[in-house]
C-alpha cells in the first residue's frame, strides 16, 4: 500500500465515527457520546489532512485552531441552554462561510499563479472552476442565510416576511451571481475577473438573505434543516475544488442527513419545499389569523385549576417554546410525577416543531428525566384527546392554534397541529395573550372550555403542583 492509499484508508476511520456518530444523535441518550464522537472525528480528519499535505510549517495553522477553538468554545459557554437554536444556526452560518473563503483563496492562488493572458477557467481546469463557483455561492448563500434565520428566531426582524418586490430581488441576485461567477471564470485581465468574483460573494450573500427573509411561520423548520443541508453541500463543492477526499466525504454526509431531516420535517409540516420558497416569493398578502383581538377569554388561578386536576383520570401536557424559555421542564416533570402518583394517566404530546429547533421539546424533556414512555407524538396521540379529561397547554400557541386548520391565508395554514380543543377541558399557561412564532391570535384561548394560567411557565406550574401536594397529600 503506497501512502496515498494509506491516507484514504486513513480516512475512514474519521468518516466511521462521523456516521456513528450521527446515528448516535438520533437518541437522547446516545447523543452526548454522538457529539464527542463527532468533535474527535473532525479533530482526527485534520490531523490526517495535514500530514497528508506534507505541511512543514504548522505556525498559522495552530494560530488558526486556537482562533477557532476559543471562538467556539465563548459562543458556546455564553450561549444559555434556551439559545441553542440560534447559536446552532449561527455555526450552520460558519460552516458556509469557511467553503466560500476556500472558494475564493483557490481563486486567488490561482489568479496570482497563472500565465499572464491565461483565464482562471484555463488554469484550474472546468471541474474546479464549476466546484470553486459552487463553493462560494452556496456557502455565501447559506452564510447569509443562516444569520438572518438566527436574527429571526431571536424575535427580530420576524416580520421581515413582507418586503416590497421581494421575488424581482432575488431573481435579479441570482442572475447577477450566475453573471459574475461566469464573468470571474473567463476575464483573463486580473482585476476584472477579481472585481468579478467580488461581486459573486455580494450578490450570493444577497441572494441568501432574500430567500430566507420571506420564509416565516410553519414554513421556518423546512428552512432551517435546508440551511443546515446546503452548508454539507458547500463544503463537499469546496473539497472538489481543491481536491480534498475528506471534505467531501464529511460534506456529503452533512448534506444527506441534513436532505433527510428536510423531508422529515416537511412531512411533519405538510409542506413541499417547493412551497416554502413559493409561499415567500408570493406577494406577502396579509396573514389571516382573523383579528388581533380577543373576546370571553377565561382565567383563572393555579388553585381552582388544582381542583379540576384532582378529578381528572387522564392528563396531557403540551410543551411548547415558553416551557423551555421558562426553563419550566423539570417544574413540568414534578406536575407529572405528583399527578401519576395520584394514579393520573400523564402523558406528554411532542408536536415536531415545537420550540425553535428540531427535536427542541424531547431535549429539554430529557434533561427533567422524563420517561420516554411518556412521550407520545403528535400523530398518535391526536384521536386520543377526545378521551382526555384535561390538558395542560405550557408555553406552546401555533401547535396548538386551530387557525391551521381553518385560515387559509394564515402563516400556518395546512400545519398539523395537536387538536388539544377535542380534549374536554384546556388549561393554557402562559404570561399574557401574545401570539406565538407566526405573530397570529389563537382562537383556542376563546372557547368556552379553555381556561387560561396566565404566568410565567414555571412559576405557574410550581405553584399548581404545591397546591395539588397540599389538597391531596401524596
Ligand atoms: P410559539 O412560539 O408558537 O409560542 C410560544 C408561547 O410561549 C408564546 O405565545 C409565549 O406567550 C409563551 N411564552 C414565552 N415565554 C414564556 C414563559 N416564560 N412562560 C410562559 N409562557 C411563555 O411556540 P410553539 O412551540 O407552540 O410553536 C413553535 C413555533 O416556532 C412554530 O410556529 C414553528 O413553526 C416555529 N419554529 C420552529 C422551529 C423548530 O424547528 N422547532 C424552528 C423555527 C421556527 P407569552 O409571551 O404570552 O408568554
Amino acid at each position: 500500500m503506497n501512502a496515498e492509499e494509506l491516507v484514504l484508508v486513513a480516512y475512514l476511520v474519521p468518516v466511521a465515527l462521523f456516521v456513528i456518530g450521527l446515528k448516535r444523535l438520533s437518541k437522547v441518550r446516545t447523543a452526548r457520546r454522538g457529539n464527542f464522537m463527532l468533535a474527535a472525528g473532525v479533530m482526527l480528519a485534520v490531523v490526517i489532512t495535514l500530514v497528508e499535505m506534507g505541511v512543514v510549517d504548522y505556525t498559522w495553522i495552530l494560530v488558526g485552531l486556537a482562533v477557532g477553538a476559543t471562538v467556539g468554545a465563548v459562543i458556546v459557554l455564553w450561549a444559555s441552554a434556551t439559545s441553542m437554536p440560534q447559536v446552532v444556526a449561527r455555526f450552520n452560518g460558519f460552516g458556509g462561510a469557511a467553503a466560500a473563503l476556500i472558494g475564493m483563496s483557490l481563486f486567488w492562488d490561482a489568479v496570482v499563479d497563472r500565465d499572464a493572458g491565461t483565464t482562471p477557467l484555463a488554469a484550474l481546469g472546468a471541474l474546479e472552476s464549476v466546484a470553486l463557483a459552487v463553493s462560494v455561492v452556496i456557502g455565501a448563500v447559506t452564510f447569509s442565510g443562516s444569520l438572518l434565520a438566527e436574527v429571526k428566531l431571536w424575535g427580530r426582524l420576524s416580520r421581515l416576511t413582507r418586503i416590497p418586490g421581494r421575488a424581482p430581488l432575488l431573481v435579479a441576485s441570482s442572475v447577477l451571481t450566475a453573471a459574475a461567477a461566469v464573468a470571474g471564470l473567463l476575464l483573463a485581465d486580473v482585476r476584472w475577473a477579481a472585481l468579478s468574483m467580488v461581486g459573486l460573494l455580494v450578490f450570493s450573500l444577497l441572494a441568501g438573505f432574500f430567500a430566507v427573509a420571506p420564509v416565516g411561520g410553519a414554513d421556518m423548520p423546512v428552512m432551517i434543516s435546508l440551511l443546515n443541508s446546503v452548508s454539507g453541500i458547500a463544503v463537499a463543492a469546496s473539497g472538489f475544488a481543491i481536491g480534498n477526499t475528506m471534505l467531501i466525504m464529511g460534506g456529503i454526509i452533512v448534506g444527506a442527513a441534513g436532505l433527510m431531516l428536510t423531508q422529515i420535517m416537511c412531512v411533519a409540516m405538510n409542506r413541499t419545499l417547493l412551497s416554502v420558497f413559493a409561499g415567500g416569493l408570493g406577494d406577502g398578502g396579509s396573514s389571516d389569523g382573523g383579528s388581533d383581538t380577543y373576546e370571553n377569554v377565561v382565567s383563572s388561578d393555579p388553585e381552582e385549576a388544582a381542583m379540576v386536576l384532582e378529578v381528572a383520570r387522564s392528563v396531557v401536557i403540551v410543551p411548547g417554546y415558553g416551557l423551555a424559555a421558562a426553563r419550566a421542564q423539570q417544574a413540568a416533570a414534578d406536575l407529572a410525577g405528583v399527578l401519576a402518583a395520584q394514579g393520573v394517566e400523564v402523558r406528554f404530546a411532542i408536536h415536531p416543531v415545537a420550540g425553535r429547533m428540531p427535536g427542541h421539546m424531547n431535549v429539554v424533556l430529557a434533561e427533567a428525566d422524563v420517561p420516554y414512555d411518556r412521550l407520545v407524538e403528535m400523530d398518535r396521540i391526536n384521536s386520543d384527546f377526545p378521551n382526555v379529561d384535561v390538558v395542560i397547554v405550557v408555553g406552546a400557541n401555533d401547535v396548538v392554534n386551530p387557525a391551521a386548520n381553518e385560515a387559509t391565508g394564515s402563516p400556518i395554514a395546512g400545519m398539523p397541529i395537536l387538536d388539544v380543543e377535542n380534549a374536554r377541558r384546556v388549561m393554557v399557561i402562559k404570561r399574557s395573550l401574545s401570539p406565538g412564532y407566526a405573530g397570529i391570535k389563537n382562537e383556542l384561548f376563546e372557547r368556552d372550555h379553555c381556561t387560561m394560567l396566565f404566568g410565567d411557565a414555571k412559576q405557574v406550574l410550581d405553584d399548581l403542583t404545591r397546591e395539588l401536594k397540599a389538597n391531596v397529600p401524596v
